[in-house]
C-alpha cells in the first residue's frame, strides 16, 4: 500500500502549523500594537490640545474678569499655532459664550447646551472635543470649549501602521521560509525512513538502510530513529543469513539421510531377495532330499516288518517293535518337513474351486469321528441344513481342517469337539471349537512358529512334532485367509478362519 499522500500531508501539515503559529503570533502583536500605539497617539494629542487650551484659558482669564469680549477673543487667537483646532469658545461662570475662535455657527450660545459637545469616545471620530476650567487665582472662573480635527492624527496613524505591517509581513515571510527550513530538516529524513520500509517489505531485502544523518546534523530523536531502524535492519539480516544457512544445512543433512536411506533400502532389498533365493534353495533341497530319503525309510520299514516276521526271541521283538515306532516317526518328520518345504517353496498353487461344505464335512467327520469317540470325546459337525457352497482349494482346505480338528482331538481329554461353519455376509467362517487343556496367553501366538510346543521344549517326539501349525499357517496363507486363535487354559480353544462364499 503506498502512502506518499501521507508524507506530503506531514510536510504540509508542520507547513500549516507553522504558518499559524506564526500568523497568530503576528495578528496578536499587530492587532495589540495598534490599539496600545492609537490610544497613546490619542492621550497626547488630547494632553496637548489640553496645555494649548489652558494657555488660552490663561490668557483670557482678565478678559472674562471683566466680560471683556474683544479682549477675550484675541486671546484665543493665540490657538491658531495649532491648525488642527477647529473652533473655540469662552463661557464665563453665568454660562454665556463670551467670545470664540474658528467657525463657531454650530457652537451653542450658552453653556447649557453645550454638554452634547461634550467628549465622548469614539473609534474612529473626525474630531475631539474639550472642555476645561479657567482658573484664576485658584478660583475657576469660567470654561474653555476646543474641538480639534483629528484628521492628521489618523493619517499619520494609518502611515505607522501600514509601516508596522509590512515590517511583520516581512517577518512572517521570514519566518515561513526558516519554517519551510526547518520542515525540510524533519520531514526529510522521515520520508526517506519510510521509502527505505516500503523497499524492504516490497524487495524482502533487508541488506537496504535508511540514509543516515548528515554529518553534523544534531543528535535528536529523529537521529535515533533512523540509528535503530538502520540496526534493526542489521539484526533482521543477520538472523535470515543465519536462518537461511540453517535451512540449508537441514536440507542438505535432509539429503544425506534420504540417500543413507535409500542405500540402507537397496541394500535390505538385495538381503531379502538373496535370502529368500536362500530360502527357496534351501526349501527345494529339502524337499528334494525328504523325498529322496523317505524311500530308504520306506525300505527300511519293509524288512522290520520282514524282520518281525521271522521268528525272534522276544528280546528281538521288543527292540523290532521300537525300532518300527521310530520308522514311523521318522516318516512322519519327513512327511511334515517335506509339507513345508513345498509350501517355502511354492510348489503348491492354490485351484480354487467350488466346495460343497456338505462333502467337506462328510470327509471330516468319517476320519475323525472314530478317533473322538475312542478317547470318549463327542464329535459334533455344525453346518447350515440348506447348504454352502465355497471357492477355495479343496485340498489344501482339508489338510488346514485336518490339522486343526486333529490337534484338538489330541488335546482334548474330556468334553468334545465341535466343526461349525456360519455364514457372515459373503464369507463363511470356520471354526475348530475344543474343550481341551486350552493354551497360555503368552503362547496364543508362538504355536504358530516351527517346533513350538507348549510344555515340551525338549520335542518328545512322541507328543508331536510342533510343526503341524506351522503348516496350518502356510496353508491359510496359499487360502488367503488369517487363522485366530482364542483360548481359555483349562477350559478350550477356538481356532477359525474365513473363506469366501460362492454367489447363489
Ligand atoms: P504338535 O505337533 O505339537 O501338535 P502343532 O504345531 O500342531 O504341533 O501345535 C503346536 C502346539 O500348540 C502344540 O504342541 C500344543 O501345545 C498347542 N496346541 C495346538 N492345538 C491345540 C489345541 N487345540 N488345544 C491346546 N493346545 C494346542
Amino acid at each position: 500500500m503506498q502512502r506518499n499522500s501521507g508524507q506530503a500531508s506531514i510536510r504540509f501539515q508542520l507547513f500549516r502549523l507553522v504558518l499559524a503559529v506564526s500568523a497568530i503570533a503576528l495578528a496578536f502583536s499587530v492587532i495589540g500594537g495598534a490599539l496600545l500605539e492609537w490610544k497613546l497617539q490619542y492621550q497626547q494629542i488630547r494632553q496637548s490640545l489640553a496645555t494649548t487650551a489652558r494657555a488660552a484659558g490663561m490668557a483670557a482669564s482678565a478678559a472674562i474678569a471683566f466680560h471683556d469680549k474683544k479682549a477675550a477673543g484675541e486671546a484665543l487667537h493665540i490657538l491658531a499655532a495649532q491648525k488642527e483646532i477647529e473652533v473655540a469658545a469662552v463661557y464665563p461662570l453665568e454660562g454665556y459664550r463670551l467670545a470664540s475662535y474658528g467657525d463657531d455657527a454650530d457652537l451653542p450660545d450658552t453653556i447649557g447646551s453645550l454638554s452634547e459637545h461634550l467628549p465622548s469616545f469614539a473609534l474612529w471620530s473626525p474630531s475631539t472635543t474639550l472642555f476645561i476650567p479657567i482658573l484664576l487665582d485658584g478660583a475657576t472662573i469660567g470654561h474653555i470649549y476646543l474641538r480639534a480635527s483629528l484628521h492628521d492624527y489618523h493619517r499619520i496613524y494609518l502611515e505607522q501602521a501600514f509601516l508596522a505591517i509590512s515590517t511583520n509581513l516581512l517577518g512572517l515571510i521570514l519566518a515561513i521560509g526558516f519554517g519551510l527550513r526547518f520542515i525540510r530538516h524533519i520531514v526529510k529524513p522521515i520520508n526517506d525512513l519510510a521509502h527505505t520500509a516500503r523497499q524492504v517489505r516490497e524487495s524482502k531485502d533487508f541488506s537496504l538502510r535508511a540514509t543516515p544523518p548528515e554529518a553534523g546534523a544534531p543528535n535528536n530523536e529523529i537521529t535515533e530513529l533512523l540509528d535503530s531502524f538502520n540496526a534493526m535492519l542489521t539484526e533482521i539480516e543477520l538472523r535470515e543469513q543465519m536462518l537461511t544457512n540453517y535451512q540449508s544445512s537441514l536440507e542438505r543433512r535432509v539429503l544425506e539421510r534420504t540417500e543413507d536411506l535409500h542405500s540402507a533400502n537397496r541394500d535390505l532389498l538385495v538381503a531379502k531377495e538373496s535370502a529368500e533365493a536362500a530360502t527357496q534353495a534351501k526349501s527345494r533341497f529339502l524337499a528334494a532330499a525328504s523325498h529322496d530319503l523317505r524311500q530308504p525309510i520306506q525300505a527300511i520299514n519293509l524288512f522290520n516288518e520282514a524282520l518281525n516276521r521271522t521268528a525272534l526271541s522276544n528280546e528281538q521283538k521288543s527292540i523290532s517293535n521300537f525300532l518300527g515306532q521310530s520308522i514311523r516317526n521318522l516318516g512322519e518328520l519327513f512327511d511334515a518337513l517335506l509339507d513345508i518345504s513345498k509350501l517355502d517353496a511354492g510348489a503348491n498353487i492354490p485351484r480354487p474351486e467350488m466346495i460343497s461344505v456338505h462333502t467337506l464335512f462328510s470327509g471330516i467327520d468319517s476320519e475323525f469321528s472314530a478317533l473322538a469317540s475312542a478317547k470318549s470325546l463327542r464329535f459334533k459337525l455344525h453346518f447350515p441344513f440348506n447348504g454352502m457352497t465355497l471357492v477355495t482349494d479343496g485340498k489344501l482346505l482339508q489338510r488346514l481342517l485336518r490339522n486343526l480338528v486333529g490337534n484338538a482331538i489330541k488335546y482334548t481329554t474330556q468334553g468334545g469337539v465341535m466343526v461349525a461353519i456360519r455364514r457372515r455376509g459373503d464369507e463363511a467362517l470356520i471354526q475348530v471349537i475344543d474343550t481341551g487343556i486350552g493354551i497360555a496367553p503368552q503362547h496364543v501366538k508362538t504355536i504358530f512358529e516351527e517346533y513350538f510346543q507348549v510344555g515340551n521344549p525338549e520335542r518328545d517326539k512322541s507328543k508331536g512334532l510342533g510343526l503341524g501349525l506351522a503348516i496350518t499357517k502356510r496353508l491359510a496363507s496359499l487360502l488367503n485367509t488369517k487363522i485366530v486363535c482364542r483360548s481359555d487354559l483349562g477350559k478350550g480353544s477356538v481356532f477359525e478362519f474365513r473363506l469366501p462364499l460362492a454367489h447363489t
